[in-house]
């Protein structure tokens, strides 16, 4: 991790934290970070429809909260891929992503999945299955998917490249930077934390 000044120090960081504040484009109000996510694959060729868990089909095509199948060949889990914050301590940015794995992994995945222990699975090779705004292209960034017990999203770590968004995972990013991906994503609050 690179030295950073602590964010303790910066006053649109202390606004974040302190008391509820509302985002200028959508209005929504929050306290503290907003998660982003991915509602679907980029492979996913249709809309955000989803069905239930329980009525999954390993056969065809189908997307669900924390799965996806299409064509009965290709396996999608949702997952986080958490970026720590330059100078915010040990707080992370979670971003809700997509990757692949493979058919035997999935199986596993989803047999462990209703008892919520899954600490003993993996890791697992997957394939980053989102572009994510502000970065080169980050489909198919190779990468490995880490089940977590207690009902929480797998964590998905990239290999250690040079690609922005794996330097970001595993050397932090800036609260700068960290806006940006907001205001790119639809959320963009640098104005609310100056008020
Ligand atoms: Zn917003």
């Amino acid at each position: 991790m690179q030295d950073a000044a602590d964010l303790a120090d910066d006053p649109r960081w202390r606004r974040l934290w302190d008391k509820p504040w509302s985002c200028s484009v959508c209005g929504e109000t929050h306290r503290g970070l907003i998660d982003l996510a991915c509602g679907k694959p980029a492979q996913w060729p249709g809309a955000e429809d989803k069905a239930p868990n329980s009525a999954l089909d390993l056969g065809g095509n189908f997307l669900s909260e924390d799965f996806c199948v299409l064509e009965g060949q290709h396996f999608f889990v949702r997952a986080v891929i958490e970026l720590p914050i330059l100078g915010g301590g040990n707080r992370q940015f979670g971003f809700g992503v997509w990757s692949t794995l493979s058919r035997e992994n999935f199986l596993r995945y989803l047999a462990a999945f209703d008892s919520g222990e899954q600490d003993g699975l993996g890791p697992w090779f997957g394939w980053f299955s989102n572009r994510l705004e502000g970065y080169p292209d980050t489909l198919n960034l190779k990468c490995q998917v880490h089940p977590v017990s207690g009902r929480k999203r797998p964590r998905v770590v990239l290999e250690p490249t040079d690609h922005p968004l794996a330097v970001e995972q595993h050397h932090g990013i800036s609260f700068d930077r960290l806006l940006e991906i907001h205001a790119l994503n639809g959320h963009d609050i640098r104005i609310s934390l100056s008020d």
